[in-house]
């Protein structure tokens, strides 16, 4: 499978480790506040990824994060703590928060059918205490690996302390610039005012790896006792830290979104090469972004992003916005609108309406079309062409075979996809419609046709269509 890998710009192959896994870690969630739609492309778009190296028959070890500590408002390590600010405006606890928004995650990403990091089904209702069971990393949860990385970087000589905070000396590290091929003017983010708050820093783009309970965090709600004195780890510090603790030194694919390229990816890789003295990731991998009709970024802090709830009152399945994202590369920016979404749920209805005439013929057992499955294969592997990938999956429910095979197929398919299309397409008469069919086909048989169509609605109320054949009668789902 090649992939597009932001640190070479060039497409390569996936690789494993020495053990033959595929070592995955992805960005996740900052858990102040539900996430919104752009984030759940990022998470969609990885799904079909991790989806994709199962499909192919590789082993894999993933890992996502949870951050719930030391994200602060501005990537560039000033401002508030999101998840104080979060727990203030709810009066809770920092915990308290990091506990429900990482509920109504594993809720939105159960309806999308993304699967946990050990690619088992989510379930909404887990045990919190059993996330890292299924590869989720939760910040505080690894304050200690924290530490020890950066006593690492520490005694490598890559650091320098102040009043306020430990400091990676990005002067050390003349590669710094490697991931986003800035200068390093560019680079820096910490050239606005605000931000060089700290008068004993020396260069705007050294980064915090330990802030100090002190100065503007005096109050600081989460923190811990360490060898640069009490308070919290660096937001960029988690992902070095959790990778390295559940991975170890030698990390397949890195996935994140374009936007932390500049900083926090740049920031990683600098802690890494500090700590281990060494490149432990092999490729980095970025999404583009969902963004509004006007080109701008699906924000939290820009109030133009919705939630999955929130899409789901116009009438949406999350399984339409599943469709829509499933359908792009992660490489594409997407512009989303209702209409946008609209469209994508009418191809799924489609899709679901021709696979359910299929499926009243169909009695199972069919065989996955060798032809179709080595296009759809071949696509994933183009760094995941989902246009192409589509495309081959509506030749297959077009194509003349044996609709047992045709759906055999899709199915497949469907286990990269996550579509769900099996529960859509499955025809499981329950016995009460089973006697309303028995009914009014008695009644056709009689010629009474004024009742048989009565049925037919009495039918159609309990979710299924009936048509009529010359075989008889035949039934399928209607379409949800
Ligand atoms: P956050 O909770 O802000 O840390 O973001 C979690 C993930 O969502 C990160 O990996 C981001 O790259 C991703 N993300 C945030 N906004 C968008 C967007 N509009 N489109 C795609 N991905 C996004
Ligand atoms: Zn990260």
């Amino acid at each position: 499978m090649k992939l597009y890998n932001t640190l070479t710009r060039q497409e390569e192959e996936v690789k494993p480790s020495a053990d033959g896994e595929i070592k995955v870690y992805s960005c996740g969630p900052t858990v102040y506040s539900r996430q919104h739609i752009g984030n759940y492309r990022a998470y969609i778009n990885w799904d079909i990824f991790h989806r994709s190296l199962l499909y192919l028959g590789l082993k894999v070890k993933r890992v996502v994060n949870i951050t719930d500590v030391g994200h602060l408002t501005s990537d560039d390590d000033w401002g508030a703590d999101k998840m104080e600010k979060g727990a203030k405006l709810a009066g809770k606890s920092p915990n308290e928060i990091a506990d429900h928004f990482i509920r109504t995650y594993l809720e939105d990403l159960s309806a999308l059918n993304v699967l946990a990091p050990d690619a088992s089904k989510v379930d909404p209702g887990m045990d919190l205490a059993k996330l890292s069971e299924h590869g989720w990393t939760r910040a505080t949860e690894y304050i200690d690996t924290k530490i020890e990385l950066n006593k690492m970087i520490e005694s490598n000589g890559y650091t320098y302390e102040t009043d306020q905070a430990l400091y990676f000396d990005v002067s050390k590290y003349p590669d710094y610039t490697k991931l986003s091929g800035q200068k390093l003017s560019e680079n820096i983010v910490g050239a606005r005012d605000e931000v060089n708050q700290d008068p004993q820093k020396r260069n705007p783009a050294d980064f915090v790896i330990w802030m100090k309970r002190t100065g503007p965090y005096a109050n600081h709600l989460l923190h811990w006792d360490s060898p640069w004195g009490d308070g919290f780890p660096g937001w960029h510090l988690e992902c070095s830290a959790m990778g390295w603790k559940e991975l170890g030194e030698s990390i397949s694919v890195h996935t994140g979104g374009i936007e932390h390229i500049g900083t926090h990816h740049t920031n990683e890789i600098a802690q890494n090469f500090g700590a281990h003295q060494k490149e432990i990731v092999q490729m980095w991998l970025h999404n583009e972004h969902l963004l509004t009709i006007e080109g701008d970024k699906l924000a939290k802090s820009k109030g133009n992003a919705p939630t999955l709830p929130e899409l789901l009152e116009h009438g949406f399945s999350p399984m339409d916005f599943r469709y829509l994202t499933a359908s792009i590369n992660y490489r594409m920016p997407v512009k989303f609108s209702l209409e946008a979404l609209e469209g994508a749920k009418n191809a799924r209805m489609n899709l679901i309406q021709r696979l359910q005439a299929l499926s009243v013929e169909s009695s199972g057992g069919g065989e996955v079309i060798m032809q179709f499955k080595d296009r759809f294969t071949a696509a994933l592997g183009e760094n995941l062409n989902m246009s192409e990938a589509f495309a081959v999956l509506s030749e297959v429910v077009k194509s003349q075979e044996d609709p047992q095979d045709v759906i055999a197929t899709v199915l497949d398919f469907d286990r990269v996809l996550g579509l769900d299309l099996e529960s859509s397409i499955r025809v499981e008469i329950p016995e009460e419609v089973r006697d309303l069919l028995a009914e009014r086909e008695e009644a056709r048989s009689a010629k009474d046709f004024g009742r048989a169509d009565k049925l037919r609605v009495a039918i159609e109320e309990l979710g299924y269509m009936v048509s009529d054949t010359a075989q008889g009668q035949k039934v399928s789902r209607r379409a949800a």
